[in-house]
């Protein structure tokens, strides 16, 4: 079988501890998940990894009130789409007082608790994103 560009340690451990995408060198477009080929420059980009910061502002959010299985005990919560100061967005997470929550709001990425497995009592850990001290 051939292989993916992005190689699966990196998919699997690296996106654990940090965010990780890609970003075109061509034409500056960043993106998460990461992508091995540019949308925009297709065959003539040239994509090299990229660690984005995290830092970001809350473009839309929803307050889930009834969670899935697993994530019972942390209901209510919030979940957003992030746009991330280099342009790429992703959904996860937005932790803090629902009163401040607010489109245009500065969060910044923390790592924490995502779940708790019932069943084996393992704890899975990943990325959320916390409002901004000052926004
Ligand atoms: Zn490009």
């Amino acid at each position: 079988m051939h292989t993916s560009s992005v190689p699966l340690y990196w998919r699997l451990q690296k996106s654990k501890y940090g965010l990780f995408g890609t970003k075109c060198l061509s034409c500056n477009t960043h993106f998460y998940p990461p992508k091995p080929l540019c949308s925009e420059c297709r065959r003539k980009g040239r994509v090299v990894e990229h660690q984005f910061s995290g830092k970001g502002k809350i473009l839309t959010f929803t307050i889930i009130r009834t969670a899935p299985e697993g994530f019972e005990k942390q209901a209510p919560y919030a979940i957003g789409i992030i746009e991330l100061d280099e342009g790429a967005k992703i959904a996860g997470q937005i932790v803090g007082p629902f009163e401040r929550l607010a489109t245009g709001k500065r969060v910044r990425p923390v790592f924490r608790k995502i779940y708790e497995d019932s069943d084996d009592g393992i704890i899975h850990y990943g990325m959320k994103f916390v409002i901004d001290g000052k926004s």
